[in-house]
């Protein structure tokens, strides 16, 4: 049955985020031939909602104020409140990202509307849409279907295809976002720490850390074939707690949750909670000492050995490959 869909577009610094479009691809499928409206909400966001009006879609609204530069969930909320009243949508999507994990259970409770969360794969069969999302740290999968409408559902970055659809010509509704007298709560400062590189979350290629990296110095050889890679740098809470890199860097249950094409991990042994954030990975390198560690029961390849030798090796082999 066609619905009308309202997607929220993730950007980061004025730019679309991969997953908005990841959210538009999803979106298309669910509306099944209704509407599609897509909101985007920053700063400085026409550039982003015009390249987003070029996928086909009926409208496209670009919320911008100075107070909307950093993600806070009640601005952002106040700001995309009057276009859930005006849109009335059947379904709203949105990233399984930090701000999205964050905005999604509000948009819900104000709609009196179930939520679908970390979707990774969707299958629309006669207008029936079923959702496949991990369950149990992802030790197992659930299919759901919405028995009713308004429902919001949150998709899992790199796991959707992109909306490639083009040509789309639909209106771009520029608004401004004036901080409303009695706000609650202000962002006054944020401090970014230094930047380690790629996202890890939109990564196709991750070169993961654990424990056996032993210091920070020992993430020395993991950048170098990150970079040879173009791949994003991760770690175990191990190596965080331990101080050999910083928390940002964190994968698992309590970190990020990444899907890359490469997932490559490094002195990790394999905790269960480690594998909550990478098991969906397309595909599994181990690097480790000890042959028994549990991480070799998922990946798709392992090596045996000490990581100090093997991956300025493959750094090498790598760089002689792409010269
Ligand atoms: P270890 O388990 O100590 O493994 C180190 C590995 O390095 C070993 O397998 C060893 O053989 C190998 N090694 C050592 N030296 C070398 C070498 N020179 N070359 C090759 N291999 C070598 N963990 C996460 O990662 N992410 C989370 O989000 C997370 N959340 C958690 C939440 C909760 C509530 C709890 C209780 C735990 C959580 N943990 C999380 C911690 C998790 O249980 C493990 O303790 C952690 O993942 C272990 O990290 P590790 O594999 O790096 O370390």
């Amino acid at each position: 049955m066609p619905k009308k869909v309202l997607v929220i577009a993730e950007q980061r610094d004025g730019k679309l985020r991969q997953v908005a479009l990841e959210a538009l691809g999803a979106a298309r499928a669910i509306a099944d031939g209704g509407s599609i409206v897509s909101v985007v909400i920053g700063s400085q966001v026409k550039d982003a909602a015009a390249e987003l009006a070029q996928h086909p879609q009926d409208k496209v609204i670009a919320i911008e104020g100075e107070s909307l530069a950093n993600y806070d969930s009640e601005h952002y909320y106040l700001a995309l409140r009057p276009v859930l009243d005006e849109v009335q949508p059947d379904v709203v999507v949105l990233g399984h990202t930090a701000s999205g994990r964050d905005l999604a259970p509000k948009i819900s409770a104000a709609l009196d509307a179930p939520q679908v969360s970390d979707v990774v794969s969707l299958d629309v069969q006669s207008g029936d849409v079923l959702f496949k999302r991990p369950i149990y740290a992802g030790k197992a999968f659930e299919t759901k279907r919405v028995l009713s409408t308004p429902y919001v559902v949150t998709v899992r970055p790199n796991n959707l295809a992109a909306d490639t659809e083009q040509g789309g010509s639909a209106e771009v509704d520029v608004r401004a976002f004036d901080e409303p007298a009695d706000v609650k709560t202000r962002v006054v400062n944020v401090q970014k720490k230094a930047s380690t590189g790629r996202d890890l979350t939109e990564a196709r290629v991750v070169v993961s850390g654990g424990r056996g990296v032993k210091s920070a110095e020992g993430f020395k050889p993991l950048y170098e074939l990150a970079e040879v890679l173009d791949a994003a740098v991760g770690a175990s809470r191990a190596a965080c707690d331990a101080g050999y890199c910083d928390y940002s860097l964190q994968i698992g249950q309590t970190g990020k949750v990444v899907t890359p094409d490469v997932y490559i991990a490094c002195g990790i042994s394999g905790a269960i909670q480690h594998l909550a954030g990478m098991s969906q990975s397309k595909l599994i390198i181990a690097i480790n000492k000890d042959a028994e560690a549990p991480i070799f029961e998922i990946a798709d390849y392992g090596v045996v050995g000490d990581l100090f030798e093997i991956v300025p090796k493959l750094t090498e082999k790598l760089r002689e490959k792409m010269a």
